[in-house]
């Protein structure tokens, strides 16, 4: 084992297990929450070409712009038309929007790119993949942070540093890239299809700036974050943030469209102050292939809390490096078959069902495994 690895996953699990499970001792409705959120993307997934429609509708009402893709290419293509190039673009972290390699291809049309979430960050100066679906830099120590802040960006600092330190000079840094953006590109925790909202759960405060200062805000969202209505959706960013450890949650961000103002004679205009437009953009690239085949359905119902990671000793003994990027972990073996069609990663399962017992969406992950171990071997027999 990687001695880096190993003393950032030990400090990583001593500050996060303990915590998460004071929190759903402290909160227990977020059990309820979770309970009801299962069932809430379990209709979606049984219709869900029915409701990617409604999720259109919805949000061109609210005056955004709206689009269903089916692939990579095409993202990329039609991210690269929004953008143009000569632009600043700002990343609130998006695992889709890396799953579909939209950053490398926007640089490559010669648009400065930063990714502003801290860890995904780092992932960028080190061009590293990411070793975790939530805290991307995991298997990096603070010490190495300090030594690659300084070595990328000439930053003062040492492995003396702090925590504190560290993140500050990433933020006077990221500031004036925020300042500057003229579009900000995000993911989505959930999408309302009844009234067309994307909601964002965040910390760091990057997505809420990503999603409001630049003029241009585009969401790049895999289907499987539809939910049916906006209270689905604001409980998914409870349930994720606890599951997280980090509750409550900073911000809540909750995006219907451009910005707008009703203060002159209550008549509806916009833009107003935030950006002055919305892309809406929702993306296949394998989900409802997997929707409609009864095990790999479960793997949709993910909401990225990142807990299974923790449990699972398959994940630690690999390094962090279990799954394509930036799928990792348990949930990762079963993305990775998702969207890569790599059925690798399910082969080093133990099956130690770990996983099992902490997921919030009680997602059977070995058993969808243990599937995908199957459906493999029939392919090469
Ligand atoms: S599979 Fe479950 S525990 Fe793992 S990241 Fe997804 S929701 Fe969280």
């Amino acid at each position: 084992m990687n001695q880096e690895w190993d003393i950032a996953i030990q400090r990583t699990i001593n500050n996060n297990v303990p915590r998460v499970s004071k929190i759903l001792k402290e909160h227990q409705y977020i059990l309820e929450l979770a309970k009801k959120l299962r069932e809430a993307k379990l209709k979606i997934l049984s219709n869900l070409e029915e409701y990617i429609e409604q999720t259109l509708e919805s949000v061109k009402r609210t005056g955004g712009n709206a689009y269903f893709v089916k692939d990579p290419s095409e993202a990329r293509e039609l991210v690269g038309k929004i953008v143009g190039k000569g632009k600043i673009v700002v990343f609130g972290k998006s695992m889709v929007a890396y799953e579909l390699g939209i950053r490398k291809y926007l640089a490559q049309l010669g648009n400065e790119v930063w990714e502003t979430d801290l860890g995904e960050f780092l992932i960028q100066l080190a061009d590293e993949p990411p070793s975790h679906i939530i805290a991307p830099a995991i298997h990096m120590t603070k010490e190495r942070v300090a030594k690659l802040l300084k070595e990328k960006l000439g930053f003062d600092v040492s492995e003396n540093s702090t925590h504190e330190e560290l993140v500050q000079k990433v933020r006077e840094f990221l500031r004036n890239k925020f300042l500057s953006a003229n579009v900000g590109i995000t993911g989505a925790n959930a999408v309302a299809a009844d009234v067309g909202s994307i909601v964002l759960v965040e910390n760091e405060g990057n997505i809420r700036m990503s999603t409001v200062v630049p003029p241009v805000h585009i969401a790049i969202v895999g289907v499987e974050k539809i939910v049916p209505t906006l209270e689905d959706a604001l409980n998914e960013a409870l349930v994720q943030a606890a599951y997280a450890g980090l509750y409550p949650p900073t911000y809540i961000n909750v995006t219907s469209g451009p910005s707008s103002t009703g203060d002159i004679e209550m008549k509806r205009v916009s833009p107003a102050h935030g950006p002055k437009e919305f892309h809406l953009i929702l993306v296949d690239n394998g989900r409802i292939k997997a929707s409609k085949d009864e095990i790999l359905r479960e793997a949709l119902l993910c909401i990225r809390c990142g807990r299974c990671h923790l449990h699972c000793p398959v994940y630690r003994v690999l390094d962090g490096m279990w799954g394509d990027a930036p799928y990792t972990g348990p949930m990762g073996a079963m993305w990775s078959y998702i969207i890569y069609g790599d059925g690798k990663p399910a082969t080093y399962c133990t099956h130690s069902g770990n996983c099992k017992e902490v997921c919030p969406m009680k997602i059977n992950i070995p058993k969808v495994l243990e599937y995908i171990k199957y459906l493999e071997n029939k392919k090469q027999s």
